[in-house]
C-alpha cells in the first residue's frame, strides 16, 4: 500500500520540550528577550481572531482547585493547554499553577509538539500583560505596583521592563518571604526594585498595578480609594468562579479589555457585574476596530483570564525555536503501522522482533 509521507517514521516522532529543555531554551535566548519574541506572537495571533476556533475553557473544578483543558485551532494548527490552579499547593510544597500542551497537524491529526507549559505560561502571561499594556497603560510608564510576588511575580516585572519601559517595580505580598524572594531574583535585571509593608505603600505613584494573588475566594486585594485616575490595572489573579481580587467599586469607574468575553464572564473580575456589562475585546484594540486608552484620566483594567490562543502563540513560538535551539528530545508517542490498517500485526511482529 502506498503511503503519501515518504518517511513515515520520522513523522510519527514527535519533538518533545522538558522542563530541562525549556529551561535551557530559555537560558539561550534570554527570559526579557524571549518573553519580548513571544508577546509578537501573541499580538500577530490576537491579530488574526478571525481563524480561531474559541471556546471557554472547559473547567472540572473541586474544592482544592481547577484542572483546566484549553483547546484552540486556527485551521492549519491545533494546540491545546492542560492546567490546573491550586491555591492551596503552595503551602504543601507544590505549584500552584503547572501545564503541559501540544500542537498538531489539522490536515492529518498528528502531534508535531508536546511541550512542558508550567514555565511556558509563566512567559507567555507575562508577555499577553505586556503587550496588552502597551496598548492600555499611560505613555511613559515607569513605576509598576506588583501585589502578589509568586510564581508568575518576577515574569510580569520583566516583561513590563522589556515590552512597556518601566524602570521601577514596588512589591507587595502578605508572605515577606516572596517578597525578598522576588527580589532576589530581580536583582541583576536593571529593575529599580522596593519592597513595600503594605499594598497601599505598593500602588501609591504607580502608573501600573499588577494583582497576581492565589486565593479561592473572592479577595479584596484592591479597594476602590486605592485608585487613582489614570492607572492601568493588570488583573491577572482572578481566573476562576468565584475568585477574584479587585472590589467591585473599581470595576464600575474603569473602562474593562478583556481577551474572550464568554471565558471571561465565567472566571474575570467582571462575574462580579451584570452579564451585559460593557467590555472591549483586545483583539479589536490591536486590530484598530476598537480604542484603547483615550485619555489621560481614564482608569484602564485588563481583566486577564488567560485564553486559549495565547498559549497556542507560545507554543508556535516553541515550536519555531526547536531547530535553532536544539532542545527537544523526540518522543515515540504516535502508533504508525506500514500498512495503516495493521495496527495489530505491528504488535504481534513487535514480540516476535524482541524474542529474536
Ligand atoms: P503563587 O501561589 O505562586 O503566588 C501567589 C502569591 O500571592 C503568594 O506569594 C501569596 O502569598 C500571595 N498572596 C495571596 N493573597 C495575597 C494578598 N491578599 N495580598 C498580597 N499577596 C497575596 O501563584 P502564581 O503562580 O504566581 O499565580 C498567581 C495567580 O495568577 C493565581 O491566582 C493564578 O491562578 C493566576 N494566573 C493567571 C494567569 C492568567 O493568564 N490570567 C496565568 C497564570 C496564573
Amino acid at each position: 500500500m502506498t503511503k503519501h509521507n515518504p518517511n513515515p517514521s520520522a513523522l510519527a516522532m514527535v519533538p518533545f520540550v522538558s522542563v530541562d529543555d525549556m529551561m535551557n531554551i530559555v537560558n539561550t535566548i534570554g527570559p526579557a528577550k524571549m518573553i519580548a519574541e513571544i508577546a509578537e506572537y501573541v499580538e500577530a495571533d490576537f491579530k488574526r481572531w478571525d481563524l480561531f476556533d474559541k471556546t471557554p475553557r472547559v473547567a472540572s473544578h473541586s474544592k482544592e482547585g481547577v484542572i483546566e483543558l484549553m483547546p484552540t485551532s486556527d485551521g492549519e494548527t491545533y494546540g491545546f493547554k492542560y492546567v490546573n490552579g491550586h491555591p492551596a499547593n503552595m503551602a504543601r510544597g507544590f505549584q500552584t499553577v503547572t501545564a503541559f500542551g501540544l500542537l498538531a497537524r489539522v490536515d492529518n491529526g498528528y502531534p508535531v509538539l508536546l511541550s512542558e507549559m508550567t514555565i511556558l505560561t509563566a512567559l507567555r502571561t507575562a508577555a499577553t500583560s505586556a503587550i496588552v499594556a502597551k496598548y492600555l497603560a499611560p505613555k511613559n510608564s515607569k513605576i509598576m505596583a506588583m501585589i502578589g510576588n509568586g510564581a508568575q511575580c518576577e515574569f510580569q516585572a520583566l516583561a513590563f521592563k522589556e515590552v512597556v519601559g518601566i524602570d521601577t517595580v514596588k512589591l507587595y505580598d502578605v508572605d515577606p518571604q516572596a517578597s525578598a524572594k522576588a527580589a532576589s531574583n530581580l536583582k541583576s535585571t536593571g529593575l529599580n526594585v522596593i519592597v513595600c509593608d503594605s499594598s497601599q505603600d505598593a500602588v501609591t505613584g504607580a502608573d501600573i498595578i499588577t494583582t497576581c494573588t492565589a486565593d479561592k475566594q473572592c479577595a479584596t486585594i484592591l479597594t476602590d480609594n486605592m485608585i487613582g485616575s489614570g492607572i492601568h490595572i493588570n488583573a491577572i489573579g482572578g481566573d476562576c468562579p468565584g475568585k477574584t481580587e479587585l472590589h467591585k467599586d473599581i470595576l464600575l469607574r474603569s473602562d474593562i479589555f478583556v481577551e474572550y468575553p464568554p471565558q471571561t464572564r465565567i472566571e474575570g473580575e467582571i462575574q462580579q457585574l451584570a452579564d451585559d456589562h460593557a467590555v472591549t475585546q483586545m483583539w479589536q484594540v490591536m486590530t484598530g476596530k476598537a480604542k484603547g486608552r483615550t485619555s489621560e484620566n481614564q482608569i484602564t483594567l485588563f481583566d486577564s483570564v488567560g485564553f486559549a490562543t495565547e498559549d497556542f502563540s507560545a507554543l508556535r513560538y516553541i515550536r519555531d525555536q526547536l531547530e535553532t535551539t536544539g532542545h527537544y528530545v523526540e518522543l515515540d508517542m504516535l502508533a504508525d503501522p506500514d500498512d495503516p490498517r495493521d495496527l495489530f500485526g505491528m504488535v504481534t511482529r513487535h514480540k516476535e522482533t524482541k524474542s529474536n
